[in-house]
């Protein structure tokens, strides 16, 4: 059974219930609604007929009583007891005592009547009672036929409250339908840039399909990422294949001299160092992906790791180089120490790979009381503005021909150290011109 139906039967169900139990306490009601207003209407008739009653000379006046109106028969009796004046026909029924300022609820033949009695005095003659007597049967006949009406509207009521419950709920289903028939194209295809798209509002129904939009968005980019990623492995492990198979084969020929064969091994070596190099960055970038590696937090002295880092770092500086450091000292944080230090080495290590002639990389620390800020500035040969995004991509490398003779540089690097960066809650950015140089800031949270 569809939703739809089932939320229409539901509310049917629901509104068939309620009706009834209003009808109920309806019922259960009437009784007492309708003698308390019959009562009050018989003593108000009484008391209204009570202020007519006049003396005249000794003599009684009683020309302006209503003997019968709004269903009250009006019965004047002496102070003993005597009926006066008024009519009923069966008067001999009653025959109660007068009792003053009293409703009495008698029955007779079946039939339910209240009478009230009210003993009108006077300073020089002797007082008379009016009676007033209403039948409620009138009364209870008008419940009984609203009743019977609302007995038989109560299935109609329903019927329409159900088909009026179907015809809403259809209504504000069908975004589900879209958003289950564009689930539908994606996972049947590789339509993964269908998008439900809604449109604006700011209901359930909109906000689910706002997530799954959301969601299949961040899907299809992670796909796109993975088949670039899976392209841009192959495509960098072909070439050192290629190139050792070739080398192989020229040396598996008989006239080859000793001196190039051991060329041909070199390169061998250097192109399994590559790729060793590649596996290695590889695996690395995939275990802080996949959260497989597992963060080693510490508080440490952040100044003093950087300057360890630069200290290591200045052994395999060119002779003409310099590493100039500008560190604000015990400044501590709480970081994976290693991994730190493969951040602050990648980005020394490019800025002297990037950098001129003469050049300098420089490094510097400074406290911004939550956060520490690092900078590491080279004067080398910048990156163009179109580049800038790019280079934190995986594989992503501004100029191949100036680093395809080094075994370690694949694009990775700078990929890696935004990840590490990430994980410890920490930004960076990157300011360059081509030709001046380059700028990274990383800020660091003292504690994450
Ligand atoms: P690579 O292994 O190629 O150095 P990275 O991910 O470290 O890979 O850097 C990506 C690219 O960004 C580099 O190929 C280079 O073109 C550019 N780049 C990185 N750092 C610098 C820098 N300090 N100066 C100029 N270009 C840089």
């Amino acid at each position: 059974m569809s939703l739809k139906l089932k939320i229409a039967l539901y509310n049917t169900l629901l509104v068939g219930i309620i009706v009834a139990l209003v009808l109920a306490f309806m019922m259960s009601n009437s009784d007492f609604a309708i003698e308390s207003t019959t009562k009050n209407q018989l003593m108000n008739t009484v008391h209204e007929n009570a202020e007519e009653v006049e003396w005249d000379d000794g003599e009684l006046e009683l020309d302006d009583i209503k003997f019968y109106s709004n269903h009250i028969t009006t019965l004047v009796y002496s102070h003993d007891g005597y009926l006066l004046e008024g009519y009923i026909s069966n008067l001999e029924d009653f025959i109660q005592p007068l009792l003053d300022g009293e409703v009495t609820n008698v029955d007779i033949d079946g039939v339910n009547y209240l009478i009230y009695d009210y003993f009108v005095s006077s300073n020089r003659y002797d007082g008379v009672y009016i009676r007033g007597i209403v039948s409620s049967v009138e009364a209870f006949d008008i419940v009984r036929l609203l009743f019977s009406i609302t007995v038989i509207a109560l299935p109609v009521f329903i019927l329409l409250a159900g088909i009026g419950s179907y015809i809403i709920s259809k209504k504000s289903m069908k975004p589900l339908d879209k958003i289950v028939d564009t689930a539908h194209e994606i996972s049947n295809g590789d339509e993964l840039s269908r998008r439900i798209d809604l449109g604006v509002g700011n209901d359930e129904i909109h906000n689910l399909a706002n997530t799954f939009d959301d969601m299949f968005a961040k899907l299809e980019q992670a796909f796109l990422s993975e088949k670039q990623f899976s392209s841009d492995v192959s495509h960098e492990l072909r070439t050192p294949i290629a190139v050792i198979l070739a080398e192989c084969e020229c040396n598996l020929k008989d006239e080859i001299c000793e001196q190039d064969r051991i060329e041909a091994l070199k390169t061998i070596q250097s192109q399994g160092k590559k790729m060793q190099h590649l596996i290695t960055a590889l695996l690395n970038l995939i275990r802080l992906d996949n959260g497989v590696y597992k963060m080693n937090i510490e508080a440490v002295d952040i100044s003093e790791l950087i300057a360890i880092v630069c200290e290591e770092q200045e052994t395999l500086l060119p002779s003409d180089r310099k590493l100039i450091t500008d560190l604000q000292e015990q400044l501590i944080c709480n970081i994976d120490y290693s991994m730190i230090i493969r951040v602050i080495s990648n980005l020394i290590d490019n800025g002297i790979k990037y950098g001129k002639n003469n050049g300098f990389v420089k490094i510097s620390l400074k406290d911004q009381g939550e956060t520490v800020l690092v900078t590491v500035e080279d004067n080398g040969i910048g990156i163009q503005n179109e580049h800038l995004e790019k280079i934190f991509n995986r594989f992503y490398q501004v100029d191949t021909a100036r680093t395809s003779d080094t075994s370690n540089s694949m694009g990775l690097g700078l990929s890696m150290v935004a990840q590490i960066i990430k994980l410890h809650n920490g930004t960076i950015n990157v300011e360059s011109e081509k030709n001046v140089g380059s700028k990274f800031f990383i800020t660091l949270p003292k504690n994450i």
